[in-house]
């Protein structure tokens, strides 16, 4: 099940822009054109680097993407579909200051119980508990169709990255927590963080 397509140029590993997740409102041309302004504002910045989130969703996209930049790697973040599911099932809107909760506790174990997947709710504070509210379309039926559709855009955009040798797959274990170190090593970039750390 595809959870992200992550999209990383990593000379220098420099988080720079999270682009747009609004694939499905600005047509390619607007989206490819303020990336290459950016792009550009970061030459003259010196920016060495960038990661782009949620980008490209379609093989046109990436056709695309390959005539303005190049892509060093593609990350495919990957969760189990009924974690994802119930993941978004679980979300929450505080109608009174806009504030997201996701009340979802996901513990999953395999059959053979070898394999848990833990992820803890995020439980709004008291004064937001009383009024939340839940997105209209966030039911499951409508969540499957969204991942099916996902999955079927998806598709032929992690087979042009797998074609050039740029694809990473990447089974999330979990939350942030856990994702996060096992994500630093697949990239060879688990030193990096001990030094930052150890920096800090
Ligand atoms: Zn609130």
């Amino acid at each position: 099940m595809v959870f992200g397509l992550m999209s990383l140029c990593m000379h220098n590993f420099h988080l720079l822009a999270a682009i747009v997740n609004q694939g499905k409102l600005l047509s390619d041309e607007i989206i490819i054109d303020l990336l290459s302004k950016r792009l550009e504002d970061a030459q003259t910045k010196n920016e060495t680097g960038f990661v782009l989130d949620g980008f490209p969703r379609t093989l046109r996209q990436a056709e695309i993407l390959e005539k303005v930049t190049d892509i060093d790697l593609v990350i495919n973040l990957k969760l189990r579909e009924e974690a994802l599911i119930a993941k978004c099932l679980g979300r929450r809107i505080c109608s009174e200051c806009g504030g997201n909760y996701n009340v979802a506790c996901i513990d999953i174990k395999d059959n053979d119980g070898s394999q848990r997947m833990y992820m803890p709710p995020l439980l709004p504070p008291p004064q937001c508990e009383s009024k939340l509210t839940t997105r209209s379309d966030d039911t499951e039926e409508v969540v499957k169709e969204r991942i099916r559709v996902y999955d079927e855009m998806s598709r032929p955009v992690e087979e042009f990255y797998r074609n050039r040798g740029k694809l990473l797959e990447f089974d999330l274990p979990g939350g942030i927590p856990e994702s996060w170190p096992k994500l630093l090593h697949a990239l060879n970039l688990d030193d990096h963080e001990d030094k930052q750390s150890a920096a800090a």
